[in-house]
Order: structure tokens, then C-alpha cells, then sequence
């Protein structure tokens, strides 16, 4: 039971099933074996890849097994690159929440401004209504509506 990885390797190797599609022997780069369809797609330059071969699995067994990294779900050389990335993990991670929490605060402010700002036309907007012919209208309905309405009507009071 010596087949040639070679044979399998171009896919006509075992294919566990009868019938149905043929399944191709793949290994990880850290020597695991994986049987399972090829998965064809053609790329933007027109030629057709196996994306299963895109994710670094191989037609053959590896020669130098690579160390499967959980950190990036790929693989690397050394425990060294495997620190490597579990660090630089971390860093992009962390990175990226100071950067999440520096937006969120940058939109607060401007959500802030914005309010500020409306509400500052809004006065504008209701000094102005209150100089003009709707003025008894606006007066006499209960100016409760409004926060400030309510501030407004206690300093009238
Ligand atoms: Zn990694």
C-alpha cells in the first residue's frame, strides 16, 4: 500500500468514493492529511486555481513541516515566527480597539456639536418666530415641549 504521493498529488489518487465527484489528497503544510473535493474557481487573470492550494495546502506531503499557527489559522517556520505573530496579533488587536474607541469618541464630539449647533439655530430659529406674527400662537400654547421650553417658562414665571 505504497502508492506514489505523486500519483495522488495530480488527483487521481485515492478517491475514496464511488461515484461522485473524486476527492483529492491534500497536506497541510504541518503534514496533516486532508481528502476533500478540489475547489476550482477561476481567478481574475483568467486561469483556473484550486482556492483549496490558495489556503497553503499542498499536493504532497511536506518536506520541512511548517508549524501550524492558531494565531493567523496558517502556518510558519518557527515557534519563533508563530511568537511572532501571536504578538503582532496582539498588537493589531489592541491597536485596533484604541483606534475603535479614539472614532467612537471623535464621533461623540461631533454628534455633540452637531446637537449644539442645532440647537443653537433652533433658539435662533424660535427668536426669531417669536418676533414675528406668530408670536401670540407661540406664547400661549404651553411652552412645555422642550427642555429649554420648560427653562424658559420657569424664568417667565
Ligand atoms: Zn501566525
Amino acid at each position: 500500500m505504497n502508492k506514489t504521493p505523486a500519483i495522488e498529488a495530480v488527483g487521481y489518487g485515492i478517491s475514496g468514493d464511488i461515484g461522485g465527484l473524486p476527492k483529492t489528497t491534500y497536506y497541510t503544510p504541518d503534514g496533516r492529511v486532508v481528502k476533500t473535493h478540489a475547489n476550482f474557481h477561476v481567478n481574475s487573470a483568467g486561469q483556473t486555481r484550486d482556492a483549496n492550494l490558495d489556503t497553503g495546502w499542498l499536493l504532497s506531503p511536506p518536506v520541512n513541516p511548517k508549524l501550524f499557527c492558531r494565531w493567523c489559522d496558517r502556518w510558519h517556520d518557527t515557534e519563533g515566527e508563530v511568537d511572532a505573530c501571536h504578538r503582532q496579533r496582539n498588537f493589531l488587536v489592541e491597536k485596533e480597539m484604541v483606534k475603535a474607541k479614539q472614532e467612537e469618541t471623535n464621533e461623540m464630539l461631533a454628534l455633540k456639536n452637531e446637537v449644539s449647533e442645532l440647537k443653537a439655530m433652533l433658539s435662533k430659529f424660535m427668536e426669531v418666530q417669536n418676533g414675528k406674527v406668530f408670536q401670540s400662537e407661540v406664547n400661549e400654547s404651553t411652552p412645555v415641549s422642550t427642555e429649554q421650553g420648560v427653562g424658559a417658562a420657569k424664568e417667565g414665571l
